[in-house]
């Protein structure tokens, strides 16, 4: 990613990814706070995240109920999936964001 104002290149670390939440950055030359510039359809994203995770919490209750067409092995599959999904949008996000222009906030 670039800085909007002196136009310096940073490379976005999963440390500077992981201390920014709201993906606010400041460029560690000018000081200047900048975040990106997202697309719209970047906020599909999160929503299938969402959808996703409400999906893996029903089916851990459903789970828990004891639903006899479920098998000992649901939990942890959907625990396993569940993380990987987490991950995977992760480092996705990453990767996404790093693409887009940055703007000053
Ligand atoms: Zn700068």
């Amino acid at each position: 990613m670039k800085c909007p104002e002196c136009n310096i290149q940073m490379d976005l670390t999963w440390r500077r990814y992981a201390s920014a939440p709201f993906s606010r950055f400041r460029c560690p030359s000018c000081s200047t706070k900048f975040k990106f510039k997202r697309p719209l359809w970047y906020w599909l994203f999160p929503i299938i995240q969402c959808v996703v995770m409400l999906l893996g919490g029903a089916g851990i209750l459903y789970y828990m109920v004891g639903h006899p067409s479920l098998g000992s092995y649901t939990k942890p599959a959907i625990v396993a999936l569940s993380i990987a999904v987490i991950m995977a949008s992760l480092v996705i996000d990453r990767n996404l964001e790093k693409s887009f222009e940055t703007v000053k906030s």
